[in-house]
């Protein structure tokens, strides 16, 4: 979801070129998605662009049902879709709280309960939520955003453990600051803060993001579920 830019795309792009057939969801950026179709078609890789705001079920569901009769029943799916909220606590509206949980939280329930059935029918199934290290360890200026992807991480965790005995595995990435335009509103300062408390001394990049997704949707982290891996330069650790 949300694979026209981005992480998303980036993660898309990597997909294929593992060998993977890919369906790109986009919400309104249809330039974005066509482009990155094209790019991944380029490279001989089949690949269709498909419009659905995921914060709905009735969107979801026809587009599962497109997908699944275009491109054959849906093994691997990468909950990326998401926006960011950067506003003070007395911003925090009621309307922005929403809007967060249902495009972060709300968006990755509805899709895995639309692809779920035929993954339990095929005993196979791999699972990515785009988590963000904000659901680890909050920001006082990024309120509803922390609590959707804490969500997100129980989400992930509740998924694995209900979902494992038909084969199907369920993990989250929690990236720190990737260089994509969620970040456009993010002052430089606060940017060269967050780059001074990353061991690893830089921001990341989709390509960091995707190669973990590549990882935790192939077999080579066939014993892996219920996890969230953190990918930001070390600024976050968990125990
Ligand atoms: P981005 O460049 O702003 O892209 C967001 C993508 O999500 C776009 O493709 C957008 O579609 C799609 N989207 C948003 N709401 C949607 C909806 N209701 N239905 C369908 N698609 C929707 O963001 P990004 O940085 O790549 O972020 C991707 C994910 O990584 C998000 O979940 C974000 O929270 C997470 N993340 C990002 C960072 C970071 O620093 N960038 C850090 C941690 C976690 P359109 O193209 O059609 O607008």
């Amino acid at each position: 979801t949300g694979g026209g830019r981005g992480i998303g795309k980036q993660i898309a792009l990597r997909l294929a070129e593992a060998g993977a057939v890919v369906a790109i969801n986009y919400r309104s950026n249809s330039t974005a998605a066509e482009e990155t179709v094209q790019q991944i078609r380029a490279t001989g890789a089949q690949a269709i662009a498909i419009a659905a705001d995921v914060t709905y079920g009735v969107d979801v569901n026809r587009m599962v049902a497109t997908i699944s009769s275009e491109l054959g029943p849906i093994d691997l799916l990468v909950n990326n879709a998401g926006i960011y909220d950067l506003v003070p606590h007395n911003e925090t509206t009621e309307e922005l709280w929403h809007a967060t949980i249902q495009s972060n939280l709300t968006s990755a329930y509805l899709v895995t309960w639309a692809i779920k059935d035929s993954m339990i029918e095929r005993r196979f199934g791999r699972i990515v939520n785009i988590a963000s290290v904000a659901g680890l360890d909050p920001r006082p200026m990024s309120i509803a955003y922390s609590a959707s992807k804490a969500g997100l991480i129980g989400l992930t965790k509740s998924v694995a453990s209900a979902l494992a005995e038909y084969e199907i595995r369920c993990n989250a990435i929690a990236p720190g600051l990737i260089q994509t335009e969620m970040i456009d509103g993010v002052e430089q300062s606060t940017i060269d803060t967050l780059i001074a408390a990353t061991p690893l001394g830089r921001i990341g990049t989709p390509h960091d993001v995707a190669d973990v997704a590549l990882f935790l949707l192939s077999d080579q982290s066939r014993f892996t579920t219920g996890q969230t891996i953190v990918t930001s330069g070390g600024r976050v650790m968990l125990p």
